[in-house]
């Protein structure tokens, strides 16, 4: 029994592992590699291994960096089974669907500009059709189910509150006499105080693990700030100064969760009397799937959906815009508002034309509200960029720039520790960390050997860790 980590090794996406055991290859998720360049390009349309000698994909959740290449495995010839968890289901198809537009329209520029070259056109890594042709692939299954994979090989899920439907995964494997050794995967983990999604459940004994670590170096902020911080952010950008507040967010997971304090705000009657735009399809398609699975909210949150509020994503003068023309109208309005819409780091997305109407006044404001890379708009913005260029023109950056960060999706260090220490550590025989920075996972692996792991590894690409 061995793992390979094929991404995600000492970098924060592409997380794509391949665990051999009881004559099986089983694919721990399969993601792209996430940010700019050849290179990223280079590793998205290469698999290091020959997908048709995977045997099953065990899918974590729905995050383009753990399911975004899936469709390119099913091209080059995987044809086992893709398990995942409903909710997970339901969302890969919305944001597969949405990776394939992209990619779509990013190999029609580029061929744009070989054929003024003269040169060869390029293929999109896949189309539409290969993501329906994919999803014929997946097999949905639910929390605490024991699948059985063959006779020495069966799997559970637990849930880890990351987004709707994540899962870390537990796979059990027999020897010829019987004997169980169970290796988990994480996936990404989510955090105990969680305003909307239930809280991560205790994974089961096991004898080798491999861990995520986004944040093995870093503590988040109090979650309970938020509420005072965004109704202070309103107040000062809507009723002050009588400007918009443009929050760029992602589609899922962070829109909902700031529609939700906003909802609260406007139950308790603190939020002033303006209009919400959530402007992205995307989010609207995200929001109706998160309604749906309202099971797996925390007891918390369901407990006032049966008793006050039945929808905590809507409220008066909340309003969800599909329509371009919709879209296009909120340039025009002079009123202060708040408008939402994706995508969080300003790269793509409805938002870019909110930042080009709205970035050069003063009276506005520039909401950001999750981690953004540094060569992207949104990074640049952050790092207080005076000028940004937007669809070719430069613009000046007079809207006021603010910042949330205690909205992470992401465990912070203690809540890492908190969710891997549960069981007998000396039992576990192999702690391998992934899906983090160097820093990070160094700062991680420090804090696991001071707890009593004995054998921590942070994992480097590509290199097989026997598991014994
Ligand atoms: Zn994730």
């Amino acid at each position: 029994m061995h793992i390979i980590s094929h991404g995600a090794a000492q970098t924060v996406t592409g997380s794509c592992h391949i665990l051999e055991a009881g004559g099986l290859k089983i694919l721990l998720d399969c993601g792209f590699f996430q940010g700019k360049g050849v290179e990223m390009s280079v590793k998205n349309r290469n698999f290091p291994f020959d997908p048709k000698e995977i045997d099953f994909v065990l899918l974590s959740h729905a995050h383009i960096d753990h399911s975004g290449n899936l469709p390119q495995l099913v091209k080059k010839g995987f044809k086992g089974k893709i398990f995942c968890t409903h909710a997970t289901y339901e969302l890969a198809e919305l944001l597969l669907l949405d990776s394939a537009a992209i990619q779509m329209a990013d190999t029609d520029y580029i061929n744009q500009k070989r054929a003024k070259e003269g040169r060869p056109f390029i293929e999109p890594l896949y189309n539409d059709t290969d993501v329906y042709e994919c999803l014929q692939y997946f097999e949905v299954t639910e929390y605490a189910r024991d699948i059985v994979l063959n006779k020495a090989v069966q799997f559970s899920f637990t849930n880890t509150g990351h987004i709707i439907g994540s899962a870390a995964i537990h796979v059990s494997v027999y020897n010829e006499k019987g004997k169980k050794k169970v290796f988990t995967y994480t996936g990404d983990i989510g955090r105990y105080k969680n305003r909307i999604l239930d809280f991560p459940e205790d994974i089961p004994q096991s004898d080798f693990i491999m861990l995520e670590g986004t944040y093995g170096d870093r503590e988040h902020d109090e979650i309970d700030t938020v509420e005072k911080k965004l109704l202070k952010y309103v107040e000062e950008t809507c009723l002050i100064k009588k400007g918009k507040l443009i929050i760029p967010a992602f589609s899922v997971g962070r829109t909902q969760e700031i529609i939700y304090v906003l909802n609260n705000l406007s139950e308790t009657g603190k939020l002033p009397p303006i209009d919400v735009f959530v402007d992205s399809p995307m989010a609207v398609n995200a929001t109706e799937i998160m309604r749906r699975h309202a099971y797996l909210f925390n007891p918390e949150i369901r407990k006032i959906m049966e008793s006050e509020d039945p929808d905590p994503f809507g409220f008066n003068r909340l309003h969800y815009i599909k329509d371009v023309k919709d879209s296009i109208a909120l340039n025009k309005r002079t009123a202060p508002c708040i408008i939402i819409s994706s995508s969080g780091m300003m790269e793509g997305g409805r938002v870019k034309h909110h930042l080009k109407h709205n970035i050069e006044n003063e009276n506005n404001s520039i909401l950001i509200t999750g981690y953004c890379e540094p060569s992207t708009l949104g990074g640049r913005i952050q790092s207080g960029d005076k000028q940004v260029s937007i669809y070719g023109r430069t613009y000046d950056v007079n809207a006021n720039v603010l910042t949330l960060n205690a909205l992470s999706a992401h465990a912070d260090v203690n809540e890492l520790m908190e969710y891997v220490t549960v069981g007998d550590l000396v039992k576990v025989k192999k702690l391998l960390l992934v899906h983090g920075l160097p820093q990070s996972l160094l700062s991680l692996k420090g804090r696991c050997e001071r707890t009593g792991f004995k054998d921590v590894i942070v994992s480097e690409p590509h290199k097989a860790y026997e598991l014994a």
